[in-house]
């Protein structure tokens, strides 16, 4: 029998079901136990999100921490995972389509100016509002992986001028692409929209800040899939009050869930959504998951496997 460890916050035993019996069409042996039960000591590979991570130190056999989404910074924010240990994520085609289509709504919904439009409605108002054209509109889209690239392409299908910012030299047909510091203060200054998915790292942590947001163009759409900890929250509240920023689409935040105490909630061209753009799938995700567990078993560095000095 294969003893997996799993600990997925906030969800019920039903969801730890879900995975074992979508694990097992792949590997017939698996069983999942809860991480903090007493099973769980012996285990050699815990399937995670957002697990308390001293639980680590008591699993003496552990060999590999596998992530249940495509970010590893729940994990990382831990220092002391020793380097011998495989930290793998998922990289799954249904969750980038998920995120394209969760963007392409924000984007559209900004230049179609969606909520003026529901405001009228509600007052019966029949009006043209001033539309934007789409031509002239350029889009940024932060982190051009796994996720990113599906996204810009699919912008890019859609008609839209498109550019993509990664931290190594990109190639990807329609969009034009930009990378390291120099890149980024090129784009925050000439686009109009500016799509974050980047992964949480000590080198994007904050990265929009005061003077991001003040170099963008006056109007700029914001939008964050990325990480709550890539934005200076104060910074990005400021900056959509004075119009600096007219429409910030976010999914992500420093704290989640969202207090009820938190100011974005107050602010009108701030839209608040809870963590949703692109969720794991049971389904798509098992083969490859599984596949991973039978790598770490047999010593074989699996698929997808992180960089631990880059973070992600
Ligand atoms: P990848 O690792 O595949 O891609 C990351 C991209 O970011 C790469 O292009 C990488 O550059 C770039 N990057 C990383 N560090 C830097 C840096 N310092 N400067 C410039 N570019 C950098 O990640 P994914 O596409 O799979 O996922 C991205 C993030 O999306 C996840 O980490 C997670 O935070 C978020 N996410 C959010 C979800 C949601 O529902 N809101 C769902 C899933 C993911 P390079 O190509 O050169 O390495």
């Amino acid at each position: 029998m294969t003893v997996v460890g799993f600990f997925s916050k906030g969800t019920s035993i039903s969801v730890q079901n879900n995975w074992e019996q979508k694990l097992k069409l792949f590997l017939p042996s698996i069983k999942l136990v809860p991480l903090l039960s007493k099973e769980a000591l012996n285990v050699t590979i815990a399937l995670i999100w957002k697990a308390p991570m001293e639980r680590l130190k008591e699993l003496k056999n552990i060999k590999g921490l596998i992530s249940l989404g495509q970010g590893v910074d729940h994990i990382l924010y831990e220092l002391s995972i020793p380097k011998n240990i495989t930290i793998v994520r998922i990289v799954d085609p249904y969750m980038a389509k998920s995120m394209s289509h969760w963007v392409l709504l924000s984007v559209l919904n900004f230049i179609r100016d969606t909520y003026g439009y529901y405001d009228q409605e509600k007052n019966k108002k029949y009006q043209p509002r001033k539309e934007k054209n789409f031509l002239t509109i350029e889009i940024a889209v932060y982190g051009v992986g796994a996720i990113g690239t599906v996204v810009a392409k699919d912008l890019y299908q859609m008609g839209f001028k498109v550019n993509g910012w990664s931290r190594t030299k990109k190639e990807i047909k329609g969009v034009t692409c930009y990378h390291g510091e120099s890149g980024f203060s090129k784009l925050i200054k000439t686009c109009d929209v500016h799509v974050c998915l980047l992964p949480l790292t000590s080198s994007t942590k904050n990265i929009f800040n005061k003077i991001a947001f003040k170099n963008m163009k006056y109007g700029s759409c914001f939008i964050n899939a990325g990480r709550g900890d890539h934005v200076v929250e104060e910074d990005l509240l400021e900056n959509c009050k004075s119009g600096q920023i007219s429409n910030a689409i976010l999914d992500v935040y420093k704290n989640e869930p969202l207090p009820n105490s938190h100011n974005f909630w107050e602010q009108e061209n701030i839209r608040l959504w809870p963590h949703v753009a692109a969720e794991t799938n049971p389904e798509t995700a098992a083969k490859q998951i599984a596949n991973a567990i039978k790598c770490i078993n047999n010593n074989i560095l699996p698929p997808n496997t992180i960089n631990r000095n880059l973070g992600y």
